[in-house]
C-alpha cells in the first residue's frame, strides 16, 4: 500500500476547539469512571420539562433486552429547537433557503421559523391529528419540510419522511407500513431544473392506502394539481383560519419522534425508530463535538430532508444548537458544476458537509469549476455516506479547500441516529479515508466471522459492545427484527454490518459491508480497498468492485469502472488498470474483469448499490432483489448489456 500521509491539527483549530487532544482523552476516561455523571452532562445541553434521574438502561442479551436512555425525563423537541433560542436569537437567521434556481434564495429568522411550525402544528391538530399518530412527509427541500417535521414534534406526532425522488409504490409502501393517516406534501418539486411530479406520485401511490384521510399540499410551483374533495386541502387555505403559538405536548424522552427508512443498499429499507430526549441529545452533541461548531455560524449539509443525515444535521441538531442552517433544493451539477461553491461564496458557509458521491461527481469535472470560486468564507468540511477514496479526500482538502480546512469523515447510520466516529477538528490527526476514531462514549469493537474479539491492527466486522443516547429503539411493528438485525449476530453487541481495520494508532478504516467482503485465494480484501485502488488511477472518475465465482481463486474480482469525462474506454487503459492495482495492493489484488461503466447503479442518496452490481457479475440476471430505491434503473439495463468476459 501507498504510505499514508498525515495531517496534524492546526494550531489554530486545537486553539479555538470545544475539545483538544487533551480534552478528547479527558472524556473518553471520564465516560469509563463516571458513565452517569458524563451521560448526565449530555442531557444538560438541552432544556427539559422534567430532567431525567434515570440516565442509561440498556442491555444487549436476548434475556433482558431493551434500551433506554433519560427514561423519566420529559421535554418537547420543538422547543429545544425554537423556543429557548427565541430570547436572545430571535431575530438570528435560522434557515438560508437556497432554491434550485440559482437567483432565489430567502432567509427565516428563529421568530419567523417558531411562527411557522406554531402554525403548521395548529393546522395538523386541526385535521385530528394525536401525539403518537404517524404522518407521512413527502417534500422537496423547502423550508417547509423543515417546518413539518418540528411541527410534528411539537405536538407528540410521529413523522416518516420520504425522500422526494422516490416513486409512488415507494411512497405506499412506507405509508402502509406505518399507518399514517395524513400525508404532506407540495403540488410539484424542482431539482436542477427538472419538475419531480409530487402530488401526482402521491395520488398513485394513495389508491393502495385507503387509510389515509388527509393530504396538505404546498405550493411550491403553482401549477395546477388534482385535489379530490374532501381529503387534499391546500396549506394556503388552512393556515390563516389557525393562530401562530401552538403549546408544545410534553413528551417523555422514549416517546417515538419519527421513523425513517434506510437508504436500502443491502436490502429492503428497514423502518428505523428513534426517540425524543437520547436522539435531539446526541444530535445536538455531536454537531457540536464534530464540526466544533458555535451559535449562529453558516453550516450547510447538503443531505436532503429524506435521509438520516438531512434529520439529524439539516434540521434537528444544528437547530437545536441555535445555527444558522442552509436548506438547499438544488442538485450539485445545475446550472453548473460550480454551484456548491457559489452556494457556499452567496451565504458566506463556514462549514461544509457533503458525501463522497457528490465528491467524485465534482472531482471528475476537474477544478475549473472549484477554481472559479472563492471559498473563503469556508473553515471546515466533512463527509458521510460511504467510505471516501483518499484520492477523493485528497482532491477535496487540496482543491476545495485549499488545503486550510480539516475535513471530518463521520462514520455513522440511520440505525445510530447521528455521528459515531469522526475526526474532532481540534483533537484529531486526519488521516485520508480514515473515520478515525470514536467519539466520547462510542465503544467500537472488532470480531471475527466467529465473535472472537480481535486486538490490536486488524481486520474485523465492526460492532459496538455498548449503547449511546442515539441509538435506534426498534424497527418499526418489528420489534423482533430489530433484536435479529443487529444483536443476534454477535450476542451482547450491536453488529453494524460493516467491516473495518484498525491501524496501529488506533485509527478505524470502514472497509466496506461485510456481505460485501471478497475472498480471493484466501485472501480477504475489502471493496473499499480495491475501490480506492482504482479511483487514485488519474484516468478513473468512480469505481464499485465485487466478487463472483471463479473455479480456481474461489472469488474473482470485478471492477466496474466509470472513466473520467475525457478519457476513451480501451484496451490499453484496461491493462493499464490492472498493473495499477497490483502495484497499490498486490498481485493477489489484480482485477479479473474490467468493465467500463458509464453510471454505476445508486440508491436515491447516491451510495453504490453493489448487491445488484454482485448479480450481475455472477451472471444471475433473474434475480436482482429490490431495486425500488435504485436511482436511476436504467444504468442496469446498460451494464447488464455491456457485462464483461470472465476469464
Ligand atoms: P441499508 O441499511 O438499507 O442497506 P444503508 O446502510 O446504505 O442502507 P444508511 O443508514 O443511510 O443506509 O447508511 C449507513 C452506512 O453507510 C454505514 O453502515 C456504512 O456502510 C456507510 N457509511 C456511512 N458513513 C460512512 C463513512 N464516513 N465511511 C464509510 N462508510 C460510511
Ligand atoms: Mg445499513
Amino acid at each position: 500500500m501507498s504510505e499514508v500521509e498525515v495531517f496534524p491539527v492546526p494550531a489554530e483549530w486545537a486553539k479555538r476547539a470545544h475539545l483538544d487532544q487533551a480534552a478528547y482523552e479527558a472524556a473518553c476516561r471520564r465516560v469509563e469512571a463516571d458513565p452517569t455523571g458524563f451521560w448526565t452532562d449530555v442531557a444538560r445541553r438541552l432544556d427539559w420539562m422534567t430532567f431525567p434521574t434515570e440516565i442509561k438502561d440498556v442491555s444487549f442479551n436476548k434475556e433482558d433486552f431493551h434500551i433506554r436512555w433519560y427514561g423519566d425525563g420529559i421535554l418537547n423537541v420543538s422547543v429545544n429547537c425554537l423556543d429557548r433560542h427565541l430570547a436572545t436569537r430571535g431575530d438570528q437567521t435560522a434557515i438560508i433557503w437556497e432554491a434550485d434556481d440559482p437567483h432565489i434564495s430567502t432567509k427565516l429568522t428563529y421568530k419567523e421559523l417558531h411562527a411557522r411550525v406554531c402554525r403548521m402544528a395548529n393546522v395538523l391538530k386541526a385535521k385530528g391529528v394525536r401525539k403518537g399518530d404517524r404522518v407521512t412527509i413527502y417534500l422537496p427541500m423547502i423550508p417547509d419540510a423543515a417546518v413539518a417535521m418540528l411541527a410534528c414534534a411539537r405536538i407528540g406526532a410521529v413523522h416518516s419522511v420520504v425522500f422526494g425522488g422516490f416513486s409512488p409504490d415507494s411512497i405506499a409502501g412506507r405509508i402502509q407500513d406505518c399507518d399514517s393517516k395524513l400525508v404532506i406534501t407540495a403540488d410539484e418539486g424542482l431539482r436542477g431544473g427538472k419538475v419531480v411530479p409530487l402530488k401526482l406520485n402521491v395520488d398513485e401511490a394513495l389508491k393502495t392506502c385507503p387509510g389515509v384521510t388527509d393530504v396538505i399540499v404546498i405550493r411550491r410551483t403553482q401549477a395546477e394539481v388534482p385535489m379530490t374533495a374532501g381529503r387534499d386541502h391546500f396549506y394556503s387555505d388552512l393556515k390563516d383560519s389557525v393562530s401562530d403559538r401552538c403549546d408544545p405536548e410534553p413528551m417523555n424522552a422514549e416517546d417515538p419522534l419519527f421513523i425513517l427508512y434506510t437508504s436500502g443498499s443491502t436490502g429492503k429499507p428497514k423502518g428505523v425508530l428513534h426517540t425524543t430526549g437520547g436522539y435531539l441529545a446526541w444530535a445536538s452533541y455531536t454537531h457540536e463535538l464534530v464540526f466544533d461548531y458555535r451559535p449562529g455560524e453558516v453550516f450547510w449539509c447538503t443531505a436532503d430532508v429524506g435521509w438520516v443525515t438531512g434529520h439529524s444535521y439539516v434540521v434537528y441538531g444544528p437547530l437545536a444548537n441555535a445555527a444558522t442552517t442552509v436548506i438547499f433544493e438544488g442538485v450539485p451539477n445545475y446550472p453548473t458544476s460550480s454551484r456548491f461553491w457559489e452556494v457556499c461564496d452567496r451565504h458566506q458557509v463556514e462549514i461544509f458537509y457533503t458525501a463522497p458521491t457528490a465528491i467524485r461527481a465534482l472531482m471528475r469535472e476537474g477544478d475549473a469549476p472549484v477554481k472559479a470560486t472563492s471559498r473563503k468564507s469556508i473553515r471546515l468540511l466533512g463527509t458521510v455516506g460511504e467510505p471516501i477514496n483518499p484520492e477523493a479526500w485528497l482532491w477535496y482538502h487540496r482543491v476545495v479547500g485549499e488545503e486550510r480546512c480539516p475535513i471530518v469523515d463521520t462514520w455513522w447510520q440511520t440505525e445510530t441516529g447521528a455521528t459515531l466516529m469522526s475526526p474532532l477538528p481540534g483533537a484529531t490527526a486526519l488521516k485520508p479515508g480514515s473515520c478515525t476514531k470514536p467519539l466520547p462514549g462510542v465503544k467500537p469493537q472488532l470480531v471475527d466471522a466467529d465473535g472472537k474479539v480481535l486486538e490490536g491492527a486488524i481486520n474485523g466486522n465492526l460492532c459496538l459492545t455498548d449503547s449511546w443516547p442515539g441509538q435506534m429503539r426498534t424497527v418499526y411493528g418489528d420489534h423482533q427484527r430489530f433484536f435479529d438485525t443487529y444483536f443476534s449476530t454477535y450476542p451482547g453487541k450491536y453488529f453494524t454490518g460493516d467491516g473495518a481495520r484498525r491501524d496501529e494508532d488506533g485509527y478505524y478504516w470502514i472497509t466496506g459491508r461485510v456481505d460485501d467482503v471478497i475472498n480471493v485465494s484466501g485472501h480477504r480484501l475489502g471493496t473499499a480497498e480495491i475501490e480506492s485502488a482504482l479511483v487514485g488511477h488519474d484516468g478513473v472518475a468512480e469505481a464499485a468492485v465485487v466478487g463472483y465465482p471463479h473455479e480456481i481463486k474461489g472469488q474473482g474480482i470485478y471492477c466496474y469502472v466509470t472513466l473520467r469525462t475525457d478519457v476513451e474506454p480501451s484496451d490499453s487503459i484496461r491493462a493499464d488498470l490492472r498493473q495499477w492495482v497490483r502495484r497499490e495492493i498486490g498481485p493477489f489484488a489484480a482485477p479479473d474483469v474490467i468493465q467500463f461503466a458509464p453510471g454505476l447503479p445508486k440508491t436515491r442518496s447516491g451510495k453504490i448499490m453493489r448487491r445488484i452490481l454482485r448479480k450481475i457479475a455472477e451472471d444471475d440476471l433473474s434475480n436482482l432483489g429490490d431495486t425500488s430505491t435504485l436511482a436511476d434503473p436504467a444504468v442496469v439495463d446498460d451494464l447488464v448489456k455491456n457485462r464483461g468476459h470472465r476469464r
